[in-house]
């Protein structure tokens, strides 16, 4: 994985793809990105799973998670604030020390062009929302967030103390058990989040699918569904797909390069326009 980033080069083949898609994506009524673990590889955050994978390395987490978090919240909060999981403590530091790359700085410029409506995420690493983005939906939640497991508020650290003394915390709203904002094995995905997904893809004609195969429930639901709706979608992947038969463009190289790439001739054909 390493090795095909570090052998990458644009050639004008592929730069010609991407001028295509660029074209399709300025044309499109409502692009909506939908992006995954690729691009936070980019950014130094080790996958969870496959090889130098955190669970991979360290154990996986268990399986239900969101379950034990509700029999004892307490005790679930002591583990967040000092955690023991070696695999925890080592994607904590890893996620502090995460900075947005170019794949996420491009995303939240064609927003602020008005060529991106939205972006759905599978990340948790907020790389997204420091890069600018606005308009995003965060399936598996936000690891800098808290939120209220019956109204489902969400609270940014420094909005909502957490005193280690008086564990879990309560909603300021509805006095409901607050957990962090990740989604946890076994919790379902929070339902307004899905709600403003599947808005997303209902208006959605162009979906650009960055960094993920989209296989696992829901994320690989929503490019099918604008497949169905007779939207186009556009691939950047390094690898070939499930999705890659399903796609008009796929754009074969790390998220990074080939979305400042679709960038660039997004602005050059404004700028020619
Ligand atoms: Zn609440």
């Amino acid at each position: 994985m390493g090795a095909s980033r570090a052998d990458f080069t644009l050639d004008d083949a592929l730069d010609a793809e991407i001028a295509r898609a660029a074209d399709r994506v300025r044309r499109a009524e409502h692009v909506v990105a939908l992006t995954g673990a690729g691009l936070s590889v980019e950014s130094g955050i080790p996958p969870f799973r496959g090889p130098g994978g955190l669970w991979t390395r360290y154990g996986e987490p268990p399986m239900d998670g969101y379950q034990r978090f509700l029999r004892d919240p307490k005790r679930a909060w002591e583990e967040r604030l000092d955690p023991s999981a070696p695999w925890a403590k080592a994607l904590g530091e890893t996620l502090a020390a995460a900075k947005p790359n170019s794949a996420h700085r491009a995303l939240a410029e064609l927003e602020r062009r008005g060529a991106c409506a939205a972006v759905i995420t599978q990340n948790v690493d907020d790389l997204h929302r420091q890069a600018g983005t606005r308009n995003l939906l965060e399936i598996h939640g936000n690891h800098t967030l808290l939120r209220c497991t019956e109204c489902n508020a969400r609270f940014a650290t420094d909005e909502l103390a957490v005193d280690p003394a008086a564990l879990p915390p309560h909603c300021p709203a509805c006095s409901g058990v607050v957990k962090d904002d990740t989604v946890h094995f076994g919790e379902p995905i929070p339902p307004d989040v899905l709600r403003g997904c599947f808005a997303a893809v209902e208006i959605c004609d162009c979906m650009l699918v960055a960094g993920t195969s989209a296989m696992v429930y829901p994320a690989a639901e929503f490019p099918l569904e604008v497949v169905r709706r007779g939207g186009q979608l556009i691939e950047v992947n390094p690898e070939e797909t499930e999705l890659t038969a399903s796609s008009t463009h796929s754009l074969r190289g790390p998220a990074g390069a080939v979305l400042g790439r679709l960038l660039h001739h997004v602005a050059a054909t404004e700028a020619g326009a």
